[in-house]
This record gives C-alpha cells, structure tokens and sequence, in this order.
C-alpha cells in the first residue's frame, strides 16, 4: 500500500508543505497519497484577501520580504511572476511617533542603524546625546560569547537606550508585535549578531553591506513585494494546483498513534470521522498541536505551549481622497509603547503599494493590540472603531468618514518567540523524533513568522518526509 500522508493546518505552511511533498514525490519517482484538513472554510490561514469596487484589502499579511527567497521564488514557480509587484519605493518613508508628531525615520537608517550622517545628525528624532551613544557603536566591542539575548539588550548594548525606544522597540514591534526585552535575537534578528561579530560595529557592518550592494550587478528587488490582487492568489493557485484530498471545515480533535500498526496514526475529526496514516505533519499553531500530543507525550505538549502567542487586529479604513488634507507622503508610522495612544501602527497602503484603492480614494491599515495594548483586541467592533477613527484624528488630523472599514482580529495569532527559542524548538524536534516517528512539525511556531519562512519550512518538512519514504 502507498504510504498515506497527512497534514493538519492549511495556512501557507501546509500548503507549502503539501505542494514540495508534491513535487518531491514526482521527482523522486515516489507514490504516496495525502490528505490536507483545515478548520476553516477556506485555505489560506492568516492570509485573507477581501477584493470587492477596486480595493485589496489584506486582513492579515500584505508583502512578504524579497531577500529572503522562497515566497517569491514559490510565486514564480507557480506561473505568478507577472502578478508580482514591489512596494513603491520611491515614496518609501516611514514615520515614528514622538511626542504626539510625526517625525521621519532619517534617511540611510537601516532596519535601525544609521548609515548617513547628514542626514541622521539632522534629525530631531533623536537627541544630541542619543545620537552620540549611537555613534559609539563604533568603538564598543563585541559582545565574547554566543549565549541568546534580548534584542533590547543588544540594542541597549550597541547603540543606547534611546535607539532602542524611539526607532528599534516601535519597528520591531511592526513587525513581531512583541515586547523587545523578551524577544530572542537568535531567533528573529541573527544577522545583528553576525555583523557585531564581523565588523566589531553594526554601523561599520552595515556600511560595508551597502557597498557590496551597490557593487553588485544583480538588479534590485524592492525590499518587500506582494501580488497585484493580494496574498490570497498566492493561495488560490497554489490550491489549484494540489492533487491530494483537500478538506476544508473539519477540525481534528484527536490524535492516536499505534507504533505497532501498519498505518500508526489514527487522526480523528470533529464530525467523529477516523483517518489513517502512515505519517502526519502538523502546521497549525503550537497550542494546537500540544493539545493533540498532550494525550501522549505531557512534557512535550508542555513546552510547545510554552511558545506564547499574543492577540492583534487590524483595521482597514478607505476615504475619499478629496476629504483628506494629509499628505501620505511614506509607507505609515509606527508608535513606540512611551506615546500616549492605543495604535501599534498604521500602514498608508494606497502611498505603498498600487493597486490597492480606486484612484479618488486613499486606504489606511491600522495595527491593535501585540504586546503593548492587547486587551482592545477584545472590545466590541464598534468601541474598536471608535479607538481607531479618535486615535487617527489626533495623529493625521483624518475627521472624514470612512467610506469603508474592514476588522480583522487574530487572537492569539502572532508566535512570539522568546529569548531561548531556538533552544526550545531544538528541545521540541528531539523529543518529537525520539517519540514518534514520521511525525512533523512545522509552520510560524518555530523557525520564522514571516511568508518566506514558513515556506522554506514546508520546504525542509516535505523534503525530510520524502526522504523517511523514499527508497532505502
Ligand atoms: C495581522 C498579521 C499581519 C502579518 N503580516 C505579515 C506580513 O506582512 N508579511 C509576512 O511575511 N508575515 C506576516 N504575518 C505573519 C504570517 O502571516 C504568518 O506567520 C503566517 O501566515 C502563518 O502561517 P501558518 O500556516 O504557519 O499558520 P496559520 O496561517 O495560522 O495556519 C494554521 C492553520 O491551521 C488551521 N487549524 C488550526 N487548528 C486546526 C485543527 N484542529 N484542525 C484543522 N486545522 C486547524 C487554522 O485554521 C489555520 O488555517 C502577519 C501575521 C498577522 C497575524
């Protein structure tokens, strides 16, 4: 009998997985089946599209990072290269909140380390003595052992205080939702790391990045991209190209395994339907999977719960151009936790990507909730609007009516991982391997949040399952 797969979650993690497993299985001439499940009515996980009067309207994800490959390359194989498209960089800019203004993030900082002077010496973001303390990155040395550490340690470390609550804690926070004095560096910012122990300095690091950039004849990608009718056509076609059973709206609720049989892995529906299996991945999110080890290994389902999650929503609000005096001149601001507001962050979407609203309206896309005010991810949907339109009206003085607004919540929908994360997730594979064979983990718990990683992650699992079955 072939061996049978399955693979519970399809956000873009089972997916992915699928399709490699797929595309494995041909090239290494192997016959195995499989069945992906998924809770909700449709593929995709936090990848949710809403396209209706010439909006893009992304409730969760709305780029993913071109240096790091495999979502764009995934988009190429898949017949959508032409579909893709940059942010408009020419408009990039984004601004922090300080003080209750907004200040520009100076040009030449890089993620948060300042690369020009001019313009970096002029900015009234930081103070003269920040800028300083900055600037002793410079002669400051590297840190002389490898053990993991906060990223507000690190950037405490390198660069002061300052840097760390007005430009590193609100970016980070973008792009994590997570407090830096729990996020590990290791596992989301090791190439700070690197270049400390490189150059010495992350200033010095990053100039010499910048001139082997300009050197090089590659030609440049945007640093984010997307798809011109959102991520969903990212998951459309990539379902449409899935030969296996594919099952939307069913949960599996249980989970037995019998080493001795010849199909181990008995997965359970809610609707009390039982699937067999020679093996099974799980990409959902680690509280999921703990919950269906428990069972059978309590120590195990404990430390994947021990990976915490936190609750956002996001909001998106269209307005008619004509009605809005702000210029939306970058792609948003982002607010350190020290101002007095009840926003993360909000994305000017029509400024950053085209495509995205009808040319007479612009579209906004606020961020709520993560580490710092998680609690109004709770508040009933109007109270949750309101909180965003009186935030909005201090901050870019917006009095308009929205002439549309989508809410999306994810509670508990954002993997945060803290210092000692990689130790935990290398802790997590080895009792894992020891006590179930042909079991798999995947998906943004574990070695990446972002598209590209959990891509690469569906990579690497389909690629381990096709070598546990392929030939001797
Ligand atoms: C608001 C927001 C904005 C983001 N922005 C970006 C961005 O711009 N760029 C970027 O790269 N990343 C971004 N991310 C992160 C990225 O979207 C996620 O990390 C990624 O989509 C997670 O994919 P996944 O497949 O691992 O998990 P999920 O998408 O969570 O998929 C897991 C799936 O498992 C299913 N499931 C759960 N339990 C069961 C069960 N018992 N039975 C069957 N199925 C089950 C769920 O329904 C779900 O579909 C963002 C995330 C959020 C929340």
């Amino acid at each position: 009998m072939n061996p049978h797969i399955i693979i519970i979650g399809g956000g873009i993690s089972g997916l992915a997985t699928a399709y490699y497993l797929q595309q494995q299985a041909q090239a290494k001439n192997l016959s195995l089946t499989y069945t992906l499940i998924e809770k909700q009515p449709t593929f995709g996980g936090k990848i949710i599209t809403d396209t209706a009067d010439g909006f893009v309207i992304e409730g969760g994800p709305d780029s993913f990072i071109s240096q790091k490959p495999w979502a764009r390359q995934l988009c190429q194989e898949l017949g959508l290269q032409e579909r893709l498209i940059g942010t408009n960089d020419e408009q990039r800019k984004t601004f922090i909140l300080h003080k209750n203004r907004l200040q520009a993030l100076p040009d030449g900082v890089m993620l948060i380390i300042p690369t020009r002077f001019m313009p970096f010496a002029l900015s009234p973001l930081i103070s003269p003595w920040g800028k300083l303390r900055m600037g002793l990155d410079l002669f400051i040395p590297s840190k002389s052992d490898d053990e993991d550490e906060s990223l507000a340690d690190f950037i405490r470390r390198r660069l002061g205080n300052e840097a760390l609550e007005k430009i590193a804690e609100p970016l980070m926070a973008g792009i994590y939702v997570a407090d830096p004095t729990t996020l590990s560096l290791q596992s989301t910012f090791p190439r700070f790391r690197q270049i400390e122990k490189k150059y010495g300095s992350l200033i010095k690091g990053m100039l010499a990045q910048q001139k082997a950039t300009s050197k090089s004849t590659q030609p440049k990608l945007p640093l984010f991209m997307t798809l011109r009718g959102g991520l969903t056509e990212l998951v459309t076609t990539l379902v449409s190209k899935l030969k296996g059973e594919l099952l939307t709206n069913q949960t599996v609720t249980r989970l037995e395994y019998e080493p001795t049989a010849s199909q181990p892995y008995q997965v359970q529906l809610a609707n009390g339907q039982i699937y067999r299996a020679n093996a099974v991945i799980l990409a959902t999110p680690a509280f999921v999977a703990a919950d269906l080890l428990k069972p059978h290994h309590p120590a195990l389902a404990e430390k994947l719960k021990n990976i915490r999650y936190l609750s956002t929503a996001t909001v998106s609000l269209a307005f008619n151009k004509a009605e809005i005096s702000h210029p939306l001149n970058g792609f948003g601001f982002v607010i350190p936790k020290k101002e007095d507001t009840r926003l993360m962050a909000c994305t000017w979407v029509s400024t950053k990507f085209s495509h995205r609203a009808p040319t007479d309206q612009i579209l906004l896309r606020v961020f709520i909730g993560g580490y710092s005010h998680e609690d109004l991810v709770d508040l009933p949907d109007d109270e949750l609007l309101s909180v965003v339109k009186e935030e909005l009206k201090k901050i870019m003085g917006i009095t308009a009516r929205p002439t549309r607004q989508r809410l999306y919540r994810w509670p508990n929908g954002n993997a945060q991982y803290d210092v000692g994360h990689l130790e935990r997730v290398a802790e997590i594979a080895s009792l894992v391997q020891e006590t179930f064979p042909q079991l798999y983990l995947t998906g943004s718990a574990f070695l990446g949040v972002g598209l590209p990683d959990c891509i690469y992650q569906g990579q690497q699992t389909a690629e381990k399952v096709s070598q546990d079955f392929g030939p001797g």
